[in-house]
């Protein structure tokens, strides 16, 4: 699994006249020699490559078979399903401790002696 931040620390190779280092690791074997033979088309290539970096990496690690945590996430839909049931669950124990004022009915929380909303008397 390839990672940005390694790509990163090679990109500044660069500062040393190693240019296109990153590119070798991202697999782009041919750009990365052109990236290294012109000192990064002087540089202004070397500079927008920072911008290309997590597109050039994720699609290196596509093409090797792995998958990227966030495409891992969005593509399993058991997680909606399971929030759904905490849902309901949580909405029947609050109607069980829960009762009704029968002046405003209001919601109030069993064991109280008075409606915190307009007083009555439970
Ligand atoms: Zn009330």
């Amino acid at each position: 699994m390839k990672n940005t931040k390694t790509a990163y620390i090679l990109w500044c190779l660069g500062f040393f006249g190693l240019c296109g280092v990153h590119r070798f690791y991202a697999g782009k074997i041919v750009s990365g020699m052109v990236w290294l033979l012109t000192f990064g088309f002087c540089f202004i290539a070397q500079i927008i490559d920072l911008a290309l970096i997590p597109s050039m990496i994720s699609e290196a690690n596509r093409e090797k078979g792995y998958f990227q945590p966030s495409e891992v996430i969005t593509s399993s839909p058991p997680a909606p399903v399971v929030n759904q049931v905490i849902n309901e669950r949580e909405i029947i124990e609050k109607e069980r401790i829960k009762v009704r004022c029968s002046y405003c009915r209001a919601l109030v929380d069993e064991g109280q002696t008075n409606c915190p909303n307009c007083g009555a008397p439970l």
